[in-house]
């Protein structure tokens, strides 16, 4: 039986094996068969029949088209998650992609002064427009947010005390843990308060001659209700100034827009603490300002300055292709289009008659199929660290456990093995997919996508 096998120069010279070489080159080609046929020896010796030199070939085929998938793919968001931090958060908008193509094609004056005909620095080409937007003195931009605050701390508080509100010493996910990142910065911790409660006396009492800076820290992804208090950000900075001390605020998600004209909590935005006297904020690129993953400070100018030559800036900046898309993204708040233009804007602005509109297309298009498909409502989620326990009203497909020909689980596990993968939710009867969060443009891709799954491909 295994003499049967075709050897792979006989595969190889075959009109398919050749154009297999074609398509693939023959030394891609070639590893392709050898795969195949030595899975086709294991399973002849296990007691499987001898597999045709067609069934070899098509076996290749898919074997290289699986090898040679980009690991890192588009999926389609049917979570109704805006910003989920596992699927990329945000998406960026048509100008941002044209930004990054345009400066990734060439060269650039990355950190060249177009001007003077001599090395610049690449801080200035997001530098003006976040001054301009938020009021700050100065700007820096480096690669996330978690960084930010690493070298803002080892800039200005390394060996010394920096004091917290045990509020505030928040997880924010996958292992960024506040007190582990000042503790990495080298300052000293110095917790004041309780869990649900410190008042402008605690941090008062806490300061001594070692004390640097007092660190205000968003608690982005949760909400403390009932017996709570936290110290407004404006006595904070009222009482370290008079002790000459700064006042440093991590924002999280950096909202420049006010999130309560969309029916959300108000969000606090940098140019609010800046404008309270924050010495030094900073937040995330991909959050909800809706660009790439970044890390903005802000602040005063002496104090960014200092940031700015500090040995870690140089392993924390942000390359061309992120200060590219930055710039393109805040040119639409510059111009008063941040809604209509930035993805995870227009997704949070979407009303809710638009998303039954399309839930009920999806769900009409199914049950002309045969499949029993039907719209609820139900919310849609900020995620990403920001807005916490806060939803928006939305429409929700929702595929019944019993009324789809196999378990939830069953067909939430194809829906990710398509070639878009499909990540919707599984809520208890029911597999719901949010048109939220899902592009326009990949209405069709989720329908046939759906289609091929009940049918079972
Ligand atoms: C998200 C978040 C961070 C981490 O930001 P990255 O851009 O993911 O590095 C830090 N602090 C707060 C308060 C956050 O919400």
């Amino acid at each position: 039986m295994l003499r049967l096998l075709p050897s792979i120069s006989a595969l190889l010279q075959s009109p398919e094996g050749l154009q297999l070489s074609a398509e693939f080159g023959r030394p891609l080609a070639t590893r392709a068969l050898r795969q195949v046929v030595a899975e086709a020896r294991a399973a002849l010796r296990q007691g499987a029949s001898c597999p045709s030199p067609s069934e070899l070939l098509s076996a290749a085929r898919r074997w290289l088209a699986a090898t040679l998938q980009p690991s890192l793919r588009p999926v389609i968001n049917a979570t109704g998650v805006i910003i989920n931090t596992n699927l990329g958060r945000a998406p960026l908008s048509a100008a941002a992609l044209q930004a990054i193509q345009t400066v990734a094609h060439g060269y650039a004056n990355l950190e060249y002064d177009l001007e003077a005909g001599e090395r610049g620095s690449r801080s200035v080409h997001a530098a003006a427009l976040l001054r301009e937007l938020t009021g700050a003195e100065a700007a820096l931009v480096v690669n996330n947010n978690a960084a930010a605050v690493l070298l803002s701390l080892s800039t200005l508080a390394a060996g010394r005390e920096v004091i917290i509100s045990r509020g505030q010493l928040v997880e924010i996910g996958g292992g960024f843990r506040v007190p582990d990142v000042m503790r990495q910065s080298g300052c000293l911790l110095v917790e004041v308060g309780t869990t649900n409660r410190t008042r402008l006396s605690d941090y008062a009492a806490a300061i001594s001659e070692r004390t640097a800076l007092l660190l205000a820290v968003h608690p982005s992804n949760f909400r403390l209700t009932g017996f709570v208090e936290s110290t407004p950000i404006g006595d904070l900075v009222r009482l370290a100034h008079d002790h000459g001390l700064l006042v440093m605020e991590d924002l999280g998600s950096g909202c420049l827009l006010p999130s309560e004209r969309y029916g959300l909590a108000h969000e606090p935005m940098p140019q609010e603490s800046l404008a309270a006297g924050v010495d030094v904020v900073c937040f995330s690129g991909d959050k909800l300002l809706g660009g790439p993953q970044a890390g903005i400070i802000l602040g005063r100018a002496a104090l960014l300055e200092r940031i700015a030559r500090h040995p870690l800036m140089r392993a924390l900046r942000v390359d061309k292709l992120t200060l590219a898309a930055l710039e393109a993204t805040l040119r639409h708040y510059q111009r008063g289009e941040a809604e209509e233009a930035i993805p995870i804007w227009r997704m949070i602005a979407l009303p809710l008659a638009r998303l039954q509109e399309r839930a009920e297309h999806w769900a009409r298009t199914l049950r002309a199929q045969g499949f029993a498909a039907s719209v609820r409502s139900g919310e849609s989620t900020i995620g990403g660290g920001s807005l916490p326990g806060e939803t928006l009203p939305t429409a929700l497909l929702a595929l019944e456990e019993g009324e789809v020909p196999c378990s939830l689980e069953e067909l939430a596990r194809r829906l990710r093995a398509r070639p878009v993968p499909i990540v919707g939710r599984i809520l208890r009867d029911a597999l719901l997919l949010d048109p939220r969060t899902v592009l326009e443009e990949q209405d069709e891709e989720l329908l046939s996508g759906l289609i091929a799954c009940l049918r079972g491909m």
